[in-house]
């Protein structure tokens, strides 16, 4: 069988093969325990070491300011519960917007059940939020402000370096996941201003398991994990060295490759939306198309989502565009999930205001380092197809009612 077409780079990355191979070693001869003071240990110590330094460099942070954690969500998960956790009776108030990524959204939503007040910000029809309406729902109550950097879905990039400033203002902490960002934009904490940053290995060619967050020098926050006291203190359990290694060199392999990859797959990026909206009729290309990502794209097609008939019980079940285009070889992703209680429609989508129809002919496609010109041409050939079967079933469907 032909190899499918990967236009999925935002939910998941190959490891580089640099990568894996620098990883290896530390498998099987470089096997030690970090926090052991014989040789096997202090081999392990300075391999983390160096990959800190590595990591803190890809953001321009410094070594000190980086503290390995499981990955992304695990990031997010302490940046807000650490600082719930430091803040005692400071206040009980967060502020994020109405398009971050679940690992905030659902952080949120649990400390809003355990009595504590959120305010989701609503972005523009654009998906970028209007940095007035932040400073706006600040409250003497509020202890922090997390913003997406690059949204997942719709790619779109928010106003963090205004946001972090107005933080600053107010004297509160600012967090921001940049996880879809590290590899895909330059950044800077420095020039950001944040306090805290998220970030993971395998959207950027790094290992599954493995991210961290940046803490800026003098912000203090609580652990959530507590044991033998590594990452100081902050985040305890013997360190994945092999992880840790992997994320290093996918940083450093980012420094060096993240300019051409930007300039090669821009333009991908574009053939791909004019293709699809000069071919296709009743398309909305979701998010800024300037202020954004340059490996993704998110459009609707109006009129596609199909009623499936008969039992549900796998993801499979459900009408899903993601599933659709599969069957053409071609991997992206659909603009609503498919969860064990049934579709969830895309809560990004639906704050830029599409329906919850319009969700379902959603797709997001993700270019990255590995995507070709034909993959860009098969895509383009074979979407006008899907669509129209698509739509001609529907009718079908509608007559039928
Ligand atoms: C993937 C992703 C995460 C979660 O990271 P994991 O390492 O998979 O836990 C968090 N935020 C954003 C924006 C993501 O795209």
């Amino acid at each position: 069988m032909e190899k499918p077409v990967y236009l999925d780079y935002s939910a998941t990355t190959p490891v580089h093969p640099e990568v894996l191979e620098t990883m290896l070693p530390f498998f099987n001869e470089k096997f030690g325990n970090a926090s052991s003071i014989h040789a096997k240990g202090k081999e392990a110590r300075l391999a983390i070491e160096d990959a800190r330094q590595k990591v803190a460099r890809l953001i321009n942070a410094d070594t000190e300011e980086i503290i390995f954690t499981s990955g992304g969500t695990e990031a997010d998960n302490l940046a807000i519960m650490g600082t719930v956790g430091i803040s005692g009776d400071l206040g009980n108030h967060i502020v994020i917007t109405n398009i971050e990524h679940h690992a905030v959204f659902e952080t949120c939503n649990y400390l809003e059940k355990k009595g504590f007040d959120v305010t989701f910000v609503p972005v523009e029809p654009d998906g970028i939020v209007d940095v007035e309406k932040v400073r706006e729902a600040i409250t003497d109550e509020t202890i922090l402000v997390s913003v997406i950097y690059a949204n997942n879905e719709i790619g779109t990039l928010q106003p963090v370096k205004e946001i972090a400033n107005i933080a600053l203002e107010f004297g509160i902490y600012s967090h921001t996941d940049a996880v879809q960002a590290i590899g895909r934009s330059h950044i800077d904490v420095e020039e950001l201003g944040v306090d805290m940053l998220s970030l993971t290995a395998h959207k950027f060619y790094g290992p599954k398991g493995i991210g961290a967050l940046y803490i800026r020098q003098g912000s203090q926050i609580a652990p959530m994990i507590y044991g033998g006291g590594q990452e100081r203190g902050i985040r305890s359990g013997t360190e994945s060295v092999p992880l840790m290694v992997g994320f290093g060199k996918a940083a450093e392999v980012a420094m060096k490759d993240m300019d051409e990859e930007i300039k090669r797959l821009k333009p991908l990026r574009d053939k791909l939306v004019k293709g699809i909206t000069s071919n296709i009729d009743g398309v909305i290309v979701n998010g800024n198309m300037e202020k954004r990502l340059p490996n993704n794209a998110n459009v609707c097609f109006e009129g596609v989502a199909l009623e499936k008939p008969g039992p549900k019980e796998k993801p499979e079940d459900y009408f899903s565009m993601s599933w659709e285009l599969n069957k053409h070889g071609i991997c992206a992703s659909a603009g609503a999930a498919c969860t064990a209680a049934g579709v969830t429609p895309s809560h990004v989508l639906i704050a830029l205001g599409r329906t919850v129809e319009q969700t379902q002919g959603a797709l997001r496609f993700s270019l990255g380092k590995w995507t070709t010109e034909e993959d860009i041409d098969k895509t383009l050939e074979e979407l006008p197809r899907l669509v129209d079967r698509l739509r001609q079933e529907k009718k079908e469907q509608l007559k039928n009612k």
